[in-house]
């Protein structure tokens, strides 16, 4: 068998938990979380889900090499750097910058053998001209952030392990893949479960398009586009002491990026009445804890 087959038919240990904070009960509804953090330490969450079907395509193929995009802090670089090691794929990622930044992430890419090439904000645009220079035929591309109809079907598995009624999911929406994965599962296993994307994204009006292309005509999810806190990446105090509080109330990581931004977004609702007394909510942690370190120098 296939190396990228019998990494990815492993077993998910993915649990659904039970997730308690006070504001919770003040509202009255019941909130658990769905551990996608566990899969991978480095093919974290969503990014496991998303290069799942790719991954075996590519070894289909014969592919011998992986190609990629992304920002300095990229958990989708990190993803496919490590996945590529355990797979027995190359790996080489376009990284954003106009000077070359080293970080924790970028080091841990490296780190799995992941070869870097830095390019800046203009050049990175035209990425059909950066795919050009170094595809071969034993090249197989995945888009910056890895969306495309195999990571929808990937993260539409989801959905099939969550074994209990559900009124309301949330999840981080980026490049609009998972919140599609999860119309399309849920569309599937229980049609009466609204699905929530948060935008962590400024300007996120165009999601609502990606996702409508992956899975026309399903009216089970909703985006929510004035989430996120000023754009991506960015992060206030009140964002970064929610992290720490929950951290050390919980024993669960959140990130400043993606999956805090949900959590803050579920709270405000509650707050405002938004979400019916009574029902029960699962969060999606999507993984990517290790970008709070970026907090840390
Ligand atoms: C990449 C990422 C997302 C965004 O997923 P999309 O499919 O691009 O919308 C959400 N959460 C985490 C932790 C991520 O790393």
């Amino acid at each position: 068998m296939g190396k990228a087959i019998d990494f990815f038919s492993q077993p998910v240990h993915a649990p659904v938990q039970e997730f308690q904070l006070p504001a919770f009960d003040q509202a009255d509804v019941s909130v658990w979380i769905k551990r996608e953090d566990l899969i991978h330490p480095f093919v974290s969450g969503n990014k496991w889900r998303k290069l799942k079907y790719n991954l075996m395509e590519a070894e289909t193929q014969e592919k011998r090499s992986l190609l990629t995009f992304g920002g300095a802090y990229s958990n989708h670089l990190v993803a496919v750097a490590a996945a590529a090691a355990c797979c027995g794929f190359m790996s080489k990622g376009f990284v954003r910058g106009d000077e070359k930044p080293r970080n924790h992430m970028l080091y841990l890419c490296e780190t799995f053998g992941m070869e870097l090439i830095y390019v800046d904000r203009t050049t990175y645009k035209d990425k059909e001209a950066l795919t050009q220079q170094k595809i071969t035929e034993t090249t197989y591309v995945l888009d910056e952030g890895g969306t495309n109809a195999l990571a929808v079907e990937g993260c539409a598995e989801i959905a099939a392990e969550v074994n209990q009624h559900f009124d309301h999911v949330f999840a981080a929406c980026g490049t609009g893949g998972t919140l599609a994965g999860l119309a399309k599962g849920f569309a599937t296993s229980a049609p009466q479960t609204q699905v929530h994307g948060i935008a962590v994204l400024k300007n996120g009006g165009f999601l609502k398009e990606v996702v409508e292309s992956f899975v026309p005509g399903l009216l089970n999810w909703q985006l929510h586009l004035n989430e996120h806190k000023g754009g991506y990446g960015k992060t206030s105090p009140e964002l970064l002491r929610l992290i720490q509080e929950t951290a050390a109330d919980t024993g669960i990581l959140f990130d400043q990026v993606y999956t805090a931004k949900v959590l803050m977004a579920l709270l405000r609702m509650l707050d405002a009445g938004e979400i019916n007394r009574g029902s029960k909510i699962l969060l999606l942690h999507t993984g990517g804890a290790l970008g709070y370190l970026s907090q840390h120098g």
